[in-house]
Order: structure tokens, then C-alpha cells, then sequence
């Protein structure tokens, strides 16, 4: 996505755990541990994939996309669909972005990335929004960060 940035790729967390279940220093129940709101959101709000779990190996991935914000409001802590995404990130200055991976066979669920989205990430010479449409926003965002310091 455009305006896509600081990325978190938490594969090596992943990692660790699938080995620590391989040497038996925790078990599938530790790990496959996916509550009934997760994989609702998957049934819902999920991205389907095409990677087989990597516990039982016998059902896809399903990609549930978390978003957290200030400026979500009430819908801050929700599961939306990928499509859903580049609408709200051309809406909003900046939200983040957190994609866990689930087994609807299993219950096996991971953390994959996080990341930021929104208007703030646009550099600003690559379509039709110019300053002015930006409703102030990048003003106010100024503003905010020098009575910060
Ligand atoms: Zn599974």
C-alpha cells in the first residue's frame, strides 16, 4: 500500500516459537490459542491465503488486519478486510496497522507485521491531492509536534 510505512516484520518471533514447539519446550495448547473474537474476525474481516498452517498443516492461513488509532475512535481495536484499507488510509492521517495470522482448523495464531498507514505517508507529488485539499491537516500535524517539544 502507498503510504505504508514503518513496517514490523515479526517472522523471526514466529520462528522461535515453531521452535520451541518442535523441541517440545511448549506445547500446541500454548500456541494454538486463538480466541472465538479472532477467528470470528477471520470468518468476517479475514484475507485468505494460501499458506498452509504451519502446526497442522491440513488448512490455509487466513490474514485478520487489526487497526489502531486515535482518530478511528470506536473503531479503533477492529478487524477490517484488506480492501478496506487504502480507503480509510486515504481518510486519515496516520493508523496502525496490525496483521495476525490464524488457523481456523487449529486455532494457531501469530502476529505477522504491523506497520502505518495514512494520508501523513504521502509525499505529496505523486497524484491529485494537492496541499490545500489536505484540509490542513499536515499544518496541524506540524503544529502538534512543536508544542511537543
Ligand atoms: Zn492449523
Amino acid at each position: 500500500m502507498r503510504t505504508q510505512r514503518q513496517v514490523v516484520d515479526y517472522s523471526l518471533q514466529k520462528r522461535a516459537v515453531l521452535r520451541e514447539l518442535l523441541a517440545g519446550r511448549v506445547g500446541t495448547y500454548d500456541v494454538c490459542d486463538a480466541s472465538p473474537y479472532l477467528k470470528n474476525a477471520a470468518r468476517f474481516h479475514g484475507e485468505p491465503t494460501d499458506r498452509r498452517c504451519p502446526i497442522c498443516r491440513s488448512e490455509n492461513l487466513t490474514l485478520v488486519h487489526y487497526i489502531y488509532g486515535d482518530e478511528l475512535k470506536q473503531s479503533a481495536g477492529q478487524a477490517r478486510t484488506l480492501t478496506e484499507l487504502p480507503v480509510l488510509a486515504m481518510t486519515l492521517r496516520e493508523f496502525q496497522v496490525f496483521v495476525v495470522e490464524v488457523c481456523l482448523g487449529c486455532d494457531w495464531n501469530h502476529l505477522v507485521e504491523q506497520y502505518l498507514l495514512g494520508r501523513d505517508g504521502l509525499t505529496g507529488d505523486n497524484d491529485g491531492i494537492s496541499e490545500q485539499d489536505a484540509t490542513g491537516a499536515g499544518g496541524a500535524g506540524r503544529r502538534r509536534r512543536e508544542a511537543q517539544r
